[in-house]
């Protein structure tokens, strides 16, 4: 038996916010536990120092930095910070764009931040890993990203048309896929259209599944099944794809 017969033990999760879980230190802990590769995003910068600390030492967690779309009207001035920490990790998140506000100043904040971030991490030395919120956005956010992508940029939680997918796929961004999307027919429809080398797994938690036991890092096993489902593979062979994907994203 050859090494690439043995089945693989680690797993991918790709968004989670651990900071909103009860228990983050615990959640950080199952994920070593489990070996379950994780990027733990914020949505404010404020509160990165402390997702970082939790992280530390952590093989498996990624702390990444994060100005969330929604939280550009309350947050928005705390850009100066996330360029002031953003030397401080390779893994950015959650940014992006959200159009579930119909207010057009502020889409236009939005658009500003979120160009602001992006060029900063175009600029920066290393090569980012960036996880993107594009809700009823999907155009724009791919507009922002351009022709060269400013790092590794994982397009989390996809809803846009397969017009918009097939732009995406141009301009060469992954995408990170959850158990929601991959029970609705719509989601169904998407992931089927994305080319297997560019797909990672996502729990999304605390927002994805049950509010008494939303999906977790160590849910990626129910996810990699159903993704498995879907593609007509044996479980380990979406393990062994989505976990190969994940270690060419942050490469
Ligand atoms: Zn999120």
């Amino acid at each position: 038996m050859t090494m690439s017969h043995q089945p693989p033990h680690e797993y991918v999760d790709a968004h989670c916010h651990v900071d909103l879980f009860r228990e983050p230190a615990r959640l950080v802990a199952d994920a070593a536990k489990h070996q379950v590769h994780t990027i733990a995003v914020t949505n404010a910068p404020f509160v990165f120092p402390h997702t970082e600390a939790i992280a530390r030492g952590n093989p498996f967690v990624h702390a990444a930095l994060g100005l969330h779309p929604e939280l550009v009207a309350t947050h928005g001035q705390q850009l100066g910070r996330f360029v002031e920490l953003l030397s401080s990790t390779r893994f950015v998140g959650e940014v992006g764009l959200d159009y579930s506000t119909h207010d057009v100043e502020l889409r236009k904040r939005q658009r500003a931040v979120f160009e602001s971030i992006l060029q900063h991490c175009a600029g920066a030395r290393e090569r980012k890993v960036i996880t993107v919120h594009s809700r009823r956005a999907a155009s724009d956010v791919i507009a922002a990203l351009g022709a060269k992508l400013p790092g590794t940029v994982i397009l989390h939680w996809f809803t846009g048309t397969l017009r918009e997918l097939e732009h995406a796929l141009a301009a060469g961004v992954m995408f990170s896929v959850n158990s929601a999307m991959l029970s609705g027919q719509s989601g169904q429809r998407l992931v089927r259209a994305m080319p297997r080398d560019m797909v990672l797994t996502e729990s999304d938690g605390p927002f994805v599944g049950p509010k008494t036991a939303p999906e977790s890092p160590t849910s990626m096993e129910g996810t990699i099944a159903s993704l498995a489902s879907l593609w007509g593979v044996e479980r380990e062979e979406a393990q062994r794809t989505v976990l190969a994907n994940f270690k060419r994203a942050i490469r």
